[in-house]
């Protein structure tokens, strides 16, 4: 059926060296994970480069936090996709609530970096998510279609299938706020309703993480939900142990 994915976003955190410690807890405790789940670290830029090939050895996937809208040029202090497929990045994080929200990342950008990111083979991780006075005031379902629509849904069908997703509620995120087992399994089941309308079957296929102050406590019951497939962590992920507790929270 469904891969099972728990991917770590470790945003601005670590210095180099406090990052190989980290990779190299998560090296060493990955034998506690099952086989058929898949661990992605998302590590800053500056790590990248060193980590793909222990990171691959290990059997664990290596995502980028974001990439650059266009493909190369004159964008000072952007990553390119094609920069991060050629040092073997395999992911890509794309429209992460903070990018949207810091960086001012439209959806308009968001689809152009998905394409880009399809084109240069590395698979978009796809966040979308309401914000807390949109769940106050019942429109969730309303927020996350328009996210849907206006890029994952104006892909051709074979690039659809190589999309991770990630719903991540914004007043989750870094809160301790985690969105109950039964509201997360409503918006995915929703989400999960919304692609099979595009795409049809291939929908029943797609990942769709939950991410939000997600952790060893809160893991287990979010991932027994039958439309959660993992989730994308934050803080949990910076703590080896708390890391690998949520890989086997299935
Ligand atoms: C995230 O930033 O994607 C995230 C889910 O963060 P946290 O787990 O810290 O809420």
């Amino acid at each position: 059926m469904r891969k099972k994915i728990v991917a770590g976003n470790w945003k601005m955190n670590t210095t180099y060296e406090e990052g190989e410690k980290l990779i190299q807890e998560i090296i060493e405790k990955k034998s506690a994970v099952k086989n058929d789940v898949t661990l992605i670290v998302a590590p800053p830029f500056t790590h990248l480069c060193c980590f793909a090939e222990p990171l691959c050895k290990a059997g664990i996937g290596i995502a980028a936090q974001n990439c650059a809208n266009h493909e190369a040029g004159a964008y000072t202090g952007e990553v390119s996709a094609a920069m991060l497929a050629s040092i073997d990045v395999q992911y890509c994080i794309i429209g992460h609530s903070e990018r949207r929200e810091y960086y001012g990342e439209t959806n308009e950008i968001l689809l152009e970096k998905v394409k880009i990111a399809l084109k240069h083979k590395l698979t978009p991780i796809f966040c979308i998510g309401e914000k807390l006075s949109e769940r106050e005031a019942g429109k969730q379902f309303e927020v996350v279609n328009a996210q849907l629509q206006s890029v994952i849904c104006q892909l051709p069908a074979a690039d659809f299938e190589k999309i991770i997703l990630a719903y991540e509620p914004v007043w989750a995120i870094g809160t301790g706020k985690t969105a109950t087992s039964a509201q997360a399994q409503e918006v995915h089941a929703y989400l999960r309703k919304v692609l099979k309308d595009t795409f049809g079957v291939a929908a029943d296929h797609t990942p769709i993480l939950y991410g939000g102050s997600c952790n060893p406590t809160t893991a287990p019951e979010l991932f027994g939900q039958p439309d959660i497939d993992g989730g994308l962590i934050g803080g949990a992920s910076l703590k080896a142990a708390d890391f690998i507790s949520v890989a086997n929270a299935f």
